[in-house]
């Protein structure tokens, strides 16, 4: 505080980047009441210091998670098996961007296919955390061709009624039927462009749903609001429980055997470059590196297949050899020739 005080009036020292540094320590880490003689300055507690904080001054764009840490995070796409794995066939990294820490993960998900895309290696369905599974994510890979396969966020409400269990129009999305097998009395849109549906309260307060349905039990009705994507979710989190969903999903754990490789293999656990620039370029050649090992891996595995054809034919061959040097010698023996050779 001292220092960006006595300095403020040289615009030659403000615009040093070491003096904007500190000013944004200051700003972003502590708390300034007062002025003059009577100015008071005290650390902000954790909570209220942003995650694109400072975290480091001579690493100005690393971020901060509460669970990462500080630093940066790196998203990785990759190509799958999913019949029996072929080690001819590498399995490749096709996508690698590193990006802050404190960058939310829902966010690395459209540029992944965008980038994909452009390089005609677009994957038909990405298998990914329920981070990545938001309803907007989900649409706009969609409009591309791409099939978000991820559980949905948040947890449904356990023992209530849900959105799923009521009957819709499939081209308007208006209610048709509750649960209970009612029709509403009238269902449309709100001016406000929400999803309505009301029923008679006669028949909602006869109910023994009532208390865990999601219609609002009002003074003339009984009405349920709803929007299109909380439809979608709840739809979603029926077809989670499916066993073809769980199927698919199941696939999703195998990138965690990716990072781990990332990190043992190519050293990309701890790097020893700073800023942004130098941890996406590291990243990106240990991810072509990783791939390179892999493809390494593929060929060996071609290339060992008629040494192993040959090793597993080594044995009936040299039986059959040697069963038919047996033959020869008794017939050799049988009539009485000389017969003198090494075994
Ligand atoms: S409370 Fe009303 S809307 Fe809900 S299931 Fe019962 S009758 Fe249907």
């Amino acid at each position: 505080m001292y220092l960006i005080e006595l300095f403020r009036p040289y615009g030659a020292v403000c615009d040093l980047p070491e003096y904007r540094l500190l000013v944004r320590v200051l700003d972003e880490h502590f708390t300034v009441t007062g002025t003059g003689p009577d100015t008071q300055v005290t650390v902000k507690p954790p909570k209220d210091v942003p995650s694109d904080s400072l975290q480091n001054p001579s690493d100005t764009t690393a971020g901060y998670d509460a669970h990462k840490g500080s630093g940066y995070q790196a998203q990785i796409m990759e190509t799958y098996q999913t019949e029996q794995r072929d080690k001819k066939k590498p399995d490749l990294i096709t996508y690698a961007e590193v990006e802050p820490a404190n960058k939310h993960d829902a966010y690395g998900l459209l540029p992944a296919i965008n980038a994909t895309s452009e390089r005609t290696c677009c994957p038909d369905d990405v298998v990914c955390d329920t981070l990545y599974g938001s309803d907007d994510n989900v649409l706009k890979a969609a409009d591309k061709g791409v099939e978000i396969i991820a559980p949905a966020q948040g947890n449904a409400p356990v023992g209530m009624t849900s959105l799923s269990d009521f009957v819709f129009d499939p081209s308007t999305n208006a209610v048709i039927r509750c649960p209970e097998g009612h029709t509403p009395e009238w269902a449309g849109h709100t001016i406000k462009h929400r999803q309505k549906a009301t029923f008679a309260k006669t028949t909602c307060s006869a109910c023994h749903r009532l208390n865990r349905c999601p219609v609002y039990y009002g003074k003339k009705a009984s009405y349920l609001y709803y929007d299109e994507a909380q439809l979608r979710i709840a739809h979603r989190r029926v077809s989670e429980q499916s066993i073809a969903f769980k199927d698919k999903y199941r696939w999703r754990a195998g990138i965690e055997g990716t990072h781990s490789h990332l990190k043992s293999d190519v050293g990309a656990g701890r790097l020893r470059v700073r800023g942004l620039a130098a941890v996406r370029f590291t990243i990106i050649l240990k991810a072509l590196g990783l791939n390179i090992l892999r493809c390494a891996r593929a060929l060996n595995a071609r290339l060992l297949l008629p040494f192993t054809a040959i090793c597993s034919l080594r044995y009936p061959l040299s039986n059959l050899v040697r069963s038919l040097y047996d033959k020869i010698y008794s017939l050799l023996v049988n009539n009485n020739r000389f017969l003198c050779f090494h075994r």
